[in-house]
């Protein structure tokens, strides 16, 4: 497996690990040219799972975007690669089990949301910020005060009407 950092093609398996429901394989590997880590899967091919966006247009799910946007969001967090890796494990299995064919984009943002939600406010609120497209600060504060409040993103907060 090519090295992603400098592309020397040899790398050795530091660590095999197979997920709890033995679908994936996951592997840690060292370049044997610079000496820096990454991680390679290996699973079983399965039919794909087709994200549909809100415009109705429609692309395969990629987990590597997902990962993305949580990375974005954990930056400068206490957050290790690995509880990340975690999480996306964890959404895309969801996703799959859950979903057969097709799954809404806003599906996978929502589970994206609560999943980070129990593990970091501060990242919860930078990927609620984007994915939401706040576009005033009440709506920001409304997030943050039901995250206080411990409410999640659950929107019962109609008493004050
Ligand atoms: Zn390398």
């Amino acid at each position: 497996m090519r090295c992603p950092f400098c592309q020397a093609p040899d790398s050795r398996v530091v660590e095999s690990r197979a997920s709890e429901d033995q679908s994936t394989v996951r592997r840690r590997r060292e370049c044997v040219l610079c000496q820096r880590r990454f991680t390679t899967y290996e699973r079983v091919e399965v039919s794909p799972l087709v994200v549909v966006k809100k415009d109705r247009s429609r692309e395969e799910f990629d987990r590597e975007k997902v990962r993305r946007g949580i990375v974005r969001a954990c930056e400068k967090r206490p957050i290790s690669s690995d509880q990340i890796d975690e999480l996306v494990d964890t959404i895309e299995r969801e996703l799959r089990t859950e979903f057969e064919r097709e799954v809404l984009s806003s599906q996978v943002g929502e589970r994206v949301m609560n999943a980070l939600q129990s593990l970091d406010g501060v990242a919860y609120v930078r990927f609620a910020s984007v994915y939401r497209e706040f576009r005033d600060v009440q709506t920001f504060a409304e997030v943050i005060l039901r995250m206080l409040s411990g409410q999640g993103t659950d929107t019962n907060d109609k008493s004050h009407e």
